[in-house]
């Protein structure tokens, strides 16, 4: 079974006000779920719009992230006040907290994305972390969210570094899927794929105009936050499971076990893990095109501001075996690096973050 879409979507600058009266006839106990104190002010508007419905509203915050520990907590605020539905308002890891935890009893579940950071607020799909935001897994959910609001409106209140880190990640869908899928003969992954491919030529001409126009909201603009929040979410609808992550999530998902502070985004740690995969086309799958792109890419992300080596992320990778934990947890059995249609160890991987972060170190 695939679920491609969330079942009703309404986007543009009214899209909570016309999402209202859906969300009523659906629902007369919701919970609103939040995180950031930042989109108080917004989960306040939520609850004030819904309360003058006439919905009995609870709400409630993740203390941590996208963890059990969380999900736990939440879940007993869920049963003990008869939710009916759960009305997930924040960032990716919020949305993904809501998706989880409607997927269980089958609430229907809500999306307002207050970023476009990621696609979370289309894709079944939750991506769980410890409390200190270290990747465990993701879990495939039995049905995209119910309703889908993408109010451009609240998003244009978001930081613009969380549309930075959306294009990074909304981004890696071509290069990513391009890489792993290109061989499958599914016709609804092909298809995923030349989208994604669409998606990066767009976000190639506008995301540095959309991410210095915001304030304006213009065509730009809008056309980014829609590929990065909806997009985005759409080729993991249509690519399914065979229209895999690569290298580039692989390498998130390691660089997580080291962070701590300061966080940084999702799309943040993906965008550093494109050039980390592209680098790894190079070198150990002789794409003579793969230095081209990284190229290509480094002049956007630059003008994007965004992390461009994992030093920039805080995390020296020759102090405390940082480089061969990264390693490791790349190449652990059900990591997504294995997806990759040639074959890579652990020397492979040290070599070319060495070579990356522009260090040298004797390799063992
Ligand atoms: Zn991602």
């Amino acid at each position: 079974m695939q679920s491609i879409s969330p079942e009703i979507i309404f986007r543009g600058n009214d899209a909570w006000k016309e999402a209202l009266p859906q969300i009523t006839k659906l629902s007369k106990r919701p919970l609103i779920l939040g995180r950031s104190i930042h989109t108080n002010n917004l989960r306040n508007k939520i609850n004030k719009d819904l309360k003058d419905q006439n919905l009995y509203v609870n709400s409630s915050n993740l203390e941590f992230d996208c963890c059990l520990e969380d999900l736990s907590r939440i879940k007993n605020i869920i049963q003990r006040n008869k939710c009916d539905s759960i009305i997930a308002a924040g960032g990716g890891k919020v949305l993904d907290a809501g998706k989880y935890l409607a997927d269980s009893p089958f609430l229907p579940c809500i999306t307002v994305p207050l970023s476009a950071s990621t696609c979370a607020g289309w894709t079944a799909l939750s991506n769980i972390y410890t409390i200190n935001g270290q990747f465990i897994k993701d879990v495939t959910l039995r049905s995209c969210p119910k309703i889908l609001v993408f109010d451009h409106t609240f998003i244009q209140t978001a930081p613009i570094r969380t549309l930075a880190s959306g294009i990074a990640d909304a981004l890696a869908k071509w290069y990513e899927s391009s890489l792993t899928s290109s061989k499958m003969e599914d016709g609804l992954v092909q298809q995923a794929i030349q989208i994604s491919r669409v998606l990066r030529d767009q976000l190639l001409i506008d995301g540095e105009k959309a991410f210095k126009t915001q304030a304006a909201k213009g065509l730009s603009w809008q056309n980014t936050i829609e590929a990065c929040g909806l997009t985005a979410g759409l080729i993991g609808g249509i690519g399914g499971e065979k229209c895999r992550t690569a290298a580039a999530h692989a390498l998130h998902n390691a660089i997580t076990q080291i962070i701590s502070t300061p966080k940084f985004l999702h799309g943040e740690i993906v965008g550093v893990g494109i050039l980390f995969q592209l680098k790894l086309e190079e070198l150990k799958n002789n794409n003579k095109l793969a230095n081209q792109s990284r190229k290509q890419l480094l002049v956007l992300m630059k003008e994007l501001n965004l992390p461009t080596t994992i030093s920039e992320l805080g995390i020296n990778v020759f102090e405390n075996n940082n480089l061969e934990k990264i390693a490791e947890f790349t190449l652990r059995d059900d990591s997504e690096i294995h997806f990759l249609p040639f074959e890579i160890n652990q020397k492979d991987i040290v070599e070319i973050i060495t070579n990356l972060e522009k260090k040298e170190i004797i390799i063992k």
